[in-house]
């Protein structure tokens, strides 16, 4: 199948998602995962109707950035200090914020550019030694720290679960996640706006949806197979 036909299946297992759990299909918003994908392929998502691109690499996004004009770009991989300065002026949203320290950094580079950035809290739900995000335990003492950071707006919680996992598994991090957010979305802070949950991937957007997402970033379910190139290629 071509991206077009791709794009139409997955809005409408997004929709039907969306119908099971009682949900408007028009809160939840598509990311569409375009790493390691050419910028033809983006063009043609564009084409298409898909207005917002996820990258996780600060250099691939620079590269595709200036091709490509009327799209939003949210940056979803674990980000370094170092490429916070290269990224600050192109993305709408961080969804990996997972240390102060990079808090800190954002908040910097923001007030330079003279915008606030939106960013989403990773959780690392599965406590998983693999993955970046903050334990739940965390997330109260870590939010209280992000009050500090005025050029911040923290607008959420992402997650990735552990992958090759039952769905039931899954669900259960998932409705987790949900949990969490019923929690702090009612925290009052002049830079908190909290109404975003970001997960659900290719595998397991439905039930994503299903318990609570409004935001989901797809990749192969759109562009297809990645293939990676070894280092040095
Ligand atoms: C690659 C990636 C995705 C998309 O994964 P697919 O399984 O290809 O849909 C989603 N979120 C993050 C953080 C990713 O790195």
């Amino acid at each position: 199948m071509g991206i077009e036909q791709n794009i139409a299946y997955i809005l409408e297992r997004i929709e039907k998602a969306a119908n099971r759990a009682g949900r408007n299909k028009d809160e939840i918003i598509l990311v569409a995962v375009s790493k390691t994908h050419p910028i033809e392929s983006i063009l043609k998502a564009k084409e298409c109707g898909i207005n917002i691109f996820g990258e996780n690499k600060a250099q691939e996004l620079i590269q595709k950035y200036p091709l490509i004009d009327d799209v939003k770009w949210h940056f979803i991989g674990h980000l370094q200090k170092n490429k916070v300065k290269y990224i600050i002026d192109k993305v709408d949203m961080i969804h990996s914020l997972d240390s102060i320290e990079l808090a800190k950094e954002i908040d910097k580079r923001a007030e330079k550019n003279q915008i606030k950035m939106r960013v989403l809290i990773e959780i690392n739900i599965g406590k998983e030694d693999s993955k970046s995000g903050i334990y739940e335990e965390e997330i109260y003492s870590f939010m209280e720290e992000l009050t500090k950071y005025k050029n911040l707006i923290v607008s959420g919680i992402m997650t990735i679960p552990p992958l090759n996992i039952d769905s039931d598994k899954t669900r259960e991090y998932f409705r987790r996640m949900r949990q969490i957010f019923d929690e702090i979305k009612n925290l009052k802070y002049d830079n908190f706006d909290i109404k975003y949950i970001s997960m659900g991937m290719t595998d397991d957007f439905e039930i994503a949806i299903e318990e609570g997402a409004n935001i989901i970033r797809i990749g192969t379910g759109i562009f297809g197979k990645r293939i990676y190139k070894r280092e040095g290629e």
